[in-house]
């Protein structure tokens, strides 16, 4: 066995699914990237256009002073959804019900890049990242040969459809570089662009993460933006849908790694989720990727899933989130949400006098406080009048 023989059995052997090596050169999802921000698609994440980051993403070798190689990881996360829990949570993206990949992936990586480092390389520089700094993720993997990237910008593999995370280690010697797929198995496909639900995916191969689901539910820490939360459904993490409807998803092989399947959450429903405290928060998902949205920022991802949700039994829950959570970004988003249950058609069942006591809850709420909130009470109350 040469070295990138031995490296990748070592890989495999950690638990990883698909390893390939990328050799090291100027890639073409760069510009692709840098016309992405240039039309400021990345929203909020302002970090992704500081100079430093580009900087460090066009140049690896400032990452790793003679870099020669990037070894690339692919780990699959479970393809299935269990339907019985989602009706009780709300949808959370696959990859994130689980443990924190960040971690899983650190376990593995971490070992891996020690052992490169003092027994297949000695005295040799490595790096490893996992979601976790400036580099072009996808790209490297693309490379790699561990896929090609769909119309939905996400990487596939013929084999491994698309439920699997990234990983990387960068390094300075020489491996064998495999052959990127190079062939666009897309072909006159548009089913993921046809089923975003907020029309994220602008053209084939474009994001506009301003309006993607997992940007808005995970890494906006501010409102939602009112148009845009009908189409969020009940989403409360993230989003699996343009994957959902892939067709190369249906040879997807299950997740080897126990660390990865759905946590049961067992007691907790929607309803509970927006009583939820920040010790609470914390505690609960101490080990998952949920603790990235905040507990307000989840508890608005809640209200708005109960919103769309359309049930009565949502309605006295959200009217004591509306007067009692101490953050007026949830409040607003309860606003609205009671606007939608308290509307003529909102919530099925529902009687009189709960449409009534929702509005009156939402009449009060017109003078919270906080101007955020006055104004998304407002524009509840019009809409559960039938006036907006
Ligand atoms: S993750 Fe959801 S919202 Fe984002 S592009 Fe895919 S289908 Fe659209
Ligand atoms: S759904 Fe179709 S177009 Fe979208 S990534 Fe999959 S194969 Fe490509």
């Amino acid at each position: 066995m040469n070295a990138t023989q031995e490296l990748k059995a070592h890989a495999l052997a950690l638990g990883f699914d698909a390893v390939g090596v990328a050799a090291v050169a100027r890639l073409d999802a760069q510009a692709h990237y840098d016309a992405w921000l240039a039309a400021d698609r990345h929203g909020e994440m302002a970090w992704l256009a500081s100079d430093k980051h580009r900087a460090r993403r066009a140049k690896p070798e400032l990452l790793v002073k003679d870099i020669r190689s990037v070894l690339c990881v692919a780990l699959c996360h479970p393809p299935d959804r269990d339907i019985a829990r989602d009706q009780r949570l709300g949808r959370i993206a696959r990859y994130a019900a689980g443990e924190d990949y960040h971690r899983i992936m650190k376990d593995k990586l971490l070992p891996l890049e020690r052992w490169i480092r003092t027994e297949l390389f000695p005295g040799s520089h490595s790096l490893w990242y996992a979601d976790t700094g400036a580099i072009l993720e996808r790209g490297w993997a693309e490379r790699a040969g561990l896929g090609w990237t769909g119309k939905h910008s996400g990487l596939l593999h013929p084999q491994r459809g698309s439920w699997f995370l990234l990983g990387e280690i960068l390094m300075d010697r020489e491996l064998e570089p495999d052959v990127p797929i190079g062939k666009d198995h897309c072909g006159t496909c548009t089913r993921c662009i046809d089923v975003c639900p907020t029309r994220a995916i602008v053209a084939p191969y474009q994001v506009d993460a301003r309006l993607c689901i997992s940007y808005l539910t995970i890494e906006l820490r501010g409102p939602i933006p009112r148009e845009l939360r009908p189409a969020i459904g009940d989403w409360i993490f993230g989003c699996d849908l343009c994957q959902e409807v892939c067709p190369w998803n249906r040879f997807a092989p299950p997740a080897r790694e126990a660390r990865l399947h759905a946590n049961e959450l067992s007691g907790w429903s929607l309803e509970r989720f927006l009583r939820i405290g920040e010790q609470e928060f914390m505690e609960l998902f101490a080990d998952s990727p949920i603790r990235r949205a905040n507990r307000a920022g989840f508890v608005r991802n809640v209200c708005v899933a109960l919103g769309n949700r359309g049930e009565r039994q949502a309605i006295a829950p959200l009217m004591q989130t509306l007067t009692r959570d101490k953050e007026a970004l949830v409040r607003g988003h309860a606003a609205w949400a009671l606007g939608q249950l308290a509307r003529g058609d909102g919530a099925a069942g529902a009687t009189s006098r709960e449409i009534l006591e929702a509005r009156e809850a939402l009449k009060g709420a017109m003078l919270d406080a906080d101007p955020f909130v006055r104004e998304e009470a407002t524009a509840a109350f019009a809409v559960a009048q039938g006036h907006a």
